[in-house]
């Protein structure tokens, strides 16, 4: 946890998710409901498909809902694809840019994610915006080069502490199982902290940085108690409501801790 840095964990539904499965999002949003939502926040981006009707739900609780993705223009030929502003208009707050799987499946850059993320700001979205090395960048220890590059290349200029999320999910550790060490995670949000002050002062002390990357119920407490880890990106544990309630819950104990 970083000081005056209020965590945030975030569900990622990736392509998984239809009309059956809105009790989860249904559960998640009364399973928020408690003194907790006063220091933590809680948000779940279910696939596109479902973004208006979970907002609908989500109307008296504190969790927030939001997408996986946006495309850089307002509008336009690009069939397929959904703008920042349609988010918006579905009422969503946030948009997850960059995912790995979008730099592996889409074929994205850093440029492309960094239009993204200014199309974002344009709607008034959050952007959460990931990062990570893969396998063979941290076996030939570059993990914080790409860091660097990454940072550089996908945040833009007009990123604050309000409008920007970065979520570091080392590419090997998403769905496998595998987390880094506490020590190289670590190392790695340290990195970042001071990356982002440099270039953005305060705002960057303030910025939210995520750990994503087989973040379960099991080892949440343990991965959200490392400084500078103000939260976590949760993908395959944030499809049963139960699973993310424990994740979001690891806080009651560590804020308590705190005081
Ligand atoms: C993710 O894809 O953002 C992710 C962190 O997945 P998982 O938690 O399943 O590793």
């Amino acid at each position: 946890m970083s000081p005056d840095v209020r965590p945030l964990i975030a569900g990622n539904w990736k392509m998984n998710g239809t009309r059956q499965s809105l009790g989860e999002i249904k559960a998640m949003a009364e399973g928020v409901m408690g003194p907790l939502s006063d220091r933590v926040d809680a948000l779940i981006c279910p696939p596109a498909t479902l973004l208006y009707v979970a907002t609908a739900l989500c109307t008296d609780s504190p969790l927030m809902v939001g997408a996986q993705d946006c495309h850089r223009n307002v509008s336009g030929p690009h069939t397929g694809d959904i703008s920042a502003e349609m988010i918006a208009d579905c009422f969503g707050t946030h948009v997850i840019l960059g995912h790995s799987e979008r730099r592996t499946d889409h074929g994205e850059t850093d440029h492309i994610v960094r239009d993204k993320a200014a199309a974002a700001y344009q709607a008034e979205l959050t952007a959460i915006i990931c990062v990570g090395e893969t396998e063979d960048e941290r076996d030939s220890y570059s993990t914080l080069d790409v860091l660097r590059r990454q940072l550089r290349g996908s945040v833009p200029d007009g990123a604050t502490a309000d409008n920007t999320v970065i979520a570091y999910e080392p590419v090997w550790a998403i769905g496998s199982g595998v987390t880094p060490t506490a020590e190289d995670i670590d190392v790695a949000h340290s990195f970042m902290r001071s990356e982002l002050v440099r270039r953005f002062g305060d705002e960057g002390r303030h910025m939210r940085l995520l750990y994503g990357g087989s973040v379960k119920p099991a080892n949440a407490e343990k991965l959200m108690s490392i400084a500078n880890v103000d939260g976590a990106l949760v993908g395959g544990a944030s499809l049963k409501a139960d699973d993310f309630l424990a994740i979001y819950s690891v806080y009651e104990g560590l804020i308590a801790e705190t005081l």
